[in-house]
């Protein structure tokens, strides 16, 4: 596994280096996230000892009881992202292990998120309960998951791809990450759609990426590329690849 690990690691700072100087700002990192769902907690403290210092959950209750199994590591430093859907009413749970959310796809949930977070600021104030996961942070980091399906009209993204707010609704969520205590607004995050080249999926995505951080010019980041197309993602301006199964070998049953 470590061995993968440091294969993937230089083949991202490879293409990295190669990407287009129109696409990717200049000094702007692209960061490897290992996806560590279905693979025990022992794995994840593999991965530490190999140098990783953030890992992507994807099920809500699986990261929870993995971060908690492994509160040394937490408590040193090691960061869990997650990446897969949340449900608002998992928020309240998500906000104690949580730095990153990449799934914020829509108005509930981001109220939901800014709820749990101030919730969970107060109950610490009070000396009852542990502070966020990401307070030192200052904010809970949110990507805004859009839906990159090509063929599907306004509004019917969420169906016919996988997962992610219709393009036409960014500016808005954007808008209320930006304004939500406790939330900070980092960028996009995109899953490429099955039936299409996915870099033609992610030069769209580049282009939604421009439009926002002209409102928002602090949300640089886009989350794209998965072990199968991180090579395109990263060519059209991913700062942070989710890599699970080309470093973590075959999911094993969940
Ligand atoms: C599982 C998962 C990944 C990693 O997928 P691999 O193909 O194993 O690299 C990336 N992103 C999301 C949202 C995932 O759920």
């Amino acid at each position: 596994m470590a061995q993968r690990l440091r294969q993937v690691s230089e083949t991202v700072q490879s293409l990295a280096a190669q990407t287009p100087a129109d696409v990717r700002d200049p000094g702007q990192p692209v960061r490897l996230l290992p996806v560590t769902k279905f693979f025990p907690a022992a794995d994840v403290a593999a991965l530490w000892e190999a140098g990783v210092r953030a890992v992507g959950e994807n099920r809500e209750q699986e990261a929870s009881r993995k971060a908690a199994e492994l509160a040394p590591l937490t408590g040193s430093g090691l960061r869990w992202e997650h990446i897969g859907q949340l449900q608002t009413n998992k928020a309240k749970s998500a906000v104690r292990w949580a730095g990153s959310v990449h799934s914020v796809d829509r108005p509930g949930l981001v109220q939901a998120l800014g709820r749990a977070w101030s919730l969970a600021v107060s109950r610490w104030e009070a000396e009852e309960g542990p502070a966020p996961a990401a307070y030192a942070d200052g904010g809970l980091e949110c990507f805004i998951q859009v839906g990159l399906s090509a063929a599907s009209a306004p509004g019917q993204a969420a169906s016919g791809s996988r997962g992610g707010a219709d393009p036409t609704e960014v500016a808005q969520l954007a808008e209320a990450v930006a304004a939500t205590p406790g939330l900070r607004l980092a960028g996009l995050m995109a899953v490429a759609p099955q039936a299409e080249d996915p870099a033609a999926a992610f030069a769209r995505l580049r282009e939604l990426s421009a439009a926002l951080r002209r409102e928002h010019p602090e949300a640089v980041e886009i989350s794209a590329g998965m072990s199968a197309d991180l090579a395109d993602a990263i060519r059209w301006g991913s700062t942070r690849v989710r890599v699970g199964s080309a470093i973590m070998g075959p999911r094993p049953r969940g």
